[in-house]
């Protein structure tokens, strides 16, 4: 198997060099920091790309961890694939091929750990499918959510952006006003909201 760190150099630079997003330098190490924080077991990613955050949330995670990740991109899915098998942890991450929206309907398993980082457009949708999955102590990371200042209006929004700016808003408010989560947003890299399922006893 292949030195993690290696192989993660060689992502960021085929991200680079084939114009794949994958979480920025500075929104990096706040995933990370809640995923060591939460050390968790069972993790849903959406969005996979070439597999890079889903590498490094496994590398953070208890050592039992399972990732399902959801891509639509079958040329990035392939892609990924063939990272992952590189890696220790080629039998702990699934790639589902297809449109995250409609396979999540076919999960079944619990999650302790989410990370949303597809369609902005489509975060909201994606919360209210995935939170029959939500295990009780479940947290859910979600990407992008301040996408270039558009959302909070520190940034005049462009009118092709209008649409995502109101669904991330609409994001926000749905973690924010649930009253079993306590959510932060995060400003590092392109916003994160970090939301922590809370004890049934302490939901507000
Ligand atoms: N999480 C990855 C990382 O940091 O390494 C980056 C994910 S990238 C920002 C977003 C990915 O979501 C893209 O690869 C894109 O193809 C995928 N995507 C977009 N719409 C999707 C959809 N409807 N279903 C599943 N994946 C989708």
């Amino acid at each position: 198997m292949e030195d993690l760190r290696a192989l993660i150099c060689e992502m960021e630079e085929y991200g680079r060099a084939n114009h794949v997003p994958i979480i920025n330098e500075k929104g990096l190490p706040v995933l990370l920091e809640v995923v060591r924080e939460k050390r968790p077991h069972r993790v849903l990613e959406i969005g996979t790309a070439i597999g890079y955050s889903a590498l490094l949330i496994a590398a953070n995670s208890a050592e039992d961890v399972r990732i399902d990740t959801l891509e639509l991109s079958e040329e990035r899915a392939k892609v990924a694939q063939g990272y992952i098998e590189r890696s220790i942890y080629s039998n702990r991450i699934k790639i589902h091929r297809g449109d995250a929206g409609e396979n999540i309907l076919k999960l079944t398993d619990k999650y302790d750990f989410v990370f949303i980082d597809a369609a902005k457009g489509q975060y909201p949708d994606y919360f209210r499918k995935l939170y029959p999955l939500l295990a009780e102590d479940a947290m859910v990371v979600a990407d992008n959510v301040l996408f270039r200042g558009y959302v909070r209006g520190g940034v005049e929004c462009p009118r092709r952006f209008r649409t995502i700016a109101k669904r991330l808003r609409e994001y926000i408010s749905l973690v924010s006003d649930n009253d079993e989560f306590a959510t932060v947003i995060r400003e590092d890299g392109d916003g994160l909201a970090v939301s922590r399922r809370l004890p049934r006893e302490n939901a507000r």
